[in-house]
């Protein structure tokens, strides 16, 4: 744990935070809160005295470890509360139910899933004082449909989970995901021009933070030019798409990745033809205009 600032401690995940962990944040002031539980089971530490967990998102990298805080209220948006409420509520928001659902829990190492009363529901707005940090909730949409982050109003700091400015680029595999809200979720994210920017999954970030924004957003732009290129050559079914490594470098023959890869496309397809720049013919096929 690393106090990043004073009554704020970053809790770097195992496995450097990458998936299937995360990194969590803990704030120690009048009242203590822990944000996310995906760091890893050495946690535990903290269960005896965290009053609140708040989750970020329902993802399993996030909430792995909710069951170690029996004592703590958890909260989360409403819209992600049944992907920790129940196994249906999971599979429904995540889409996980169109695949083999057991190599799913070998890659994200739980056995199977575990279910989390949620004790209050995330607002956009809603503040917690914890005595003399104040926090925002930031609904930040398109991850999840329940995506947040919080703004540490004293130091003008974000943690915005899973918008995480990997090299990977954005993620939105899952069935209730959206690539328009989660572009619009990244300039929201700019325009609060934050000091400090601490994400799930990489390193807090101090300087130049709206270029990195920026280069994450740019991502999704390459996509699309990459679809495009894609069906210029040759128009093309979903399916024959989504085998074009154009998300995934590599799927390593996982189901699960070709799934994520698939929902990723088609999203894209489905704003592309918004933007009158794509159409699907009777037959299934799309073709770039
Ligand atoms: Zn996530
Ligand atoms: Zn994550």
């Amino acid at each position: 744990m690393r106090e990043i600032r004073p009554g704020v401690w970053f809790i770097k995940g195992e496995n450097r935070g990458r998936y299937p962990y995360a990194h969590s944040l803990y704030f120690e002031d009048g009242e203590t809160l822990l944000v996310d539980t995906g760091a890893g089971p050495f946690l535990k530490e903290l269960s005896d005295k965290t009053g609140q967990v708040v989750l970020s998102h329902y993802h399993r990298d996030h909430v792995a470890c909710n069951h170690l805080f029996a004592g703590a209220s958890f909260s989360i948006h409403e819209d992600d509360a049944a992907g920790v409420e129940t196994m249906e509520g999971f599979l429904s928001l995540s889409g996980l139910d169109q695949v083999d659902i057991e190599s799913y829990w070998k890659i994200v190492k739980q056995s199977n899933f575990t279910a989390t009363k949620i004790d209050n529901y995330l607002r956009e707005g809603d503040s917690f004082d914890l005595g003399r940090l104040k926090i925002q909730v930031l609904h930040l949409p398109g991850h999840t449909p329940g995506h947040c982050g919080f703004l540490i109003e004293n130091y003008n700091t974000v943690f915005a989970a899973d918008i995480d400015l990997s090299t990977f680029g954005p993620w939105y595999g899952n069935a209730s995901s959206d690539v328009v809200q989660f572009r619009q979720s990244i300039r929201r994210l700019r325009s609060l021009k934050p000091e400090l920017l601490i994400t799930g999954h990489e390193r807090p970030v101090e300087d130049e933070i709206d270029q990195k924004l920026q280069a994450y957003e740019a991502v999704l732009d390459q996509r699309d030019q990459d679809i495009i290129a894609a069906l210029k050559r040759r128009p093309a079914t979903l399916k024959e798409l989504s085998e074009k490594n154009i998300i995934y470098r590599r799927h390593y023959g996982q189901e699960v990745l070709l799934y994520f890869e698939r929902n990723m496309i088609q999203k894209h397809l489905e704003s592309l033809i918004i933007r009158g720049m794509v159409i699907k013919t009777e037959d299934g096929l799309y073709e770039a205009l």
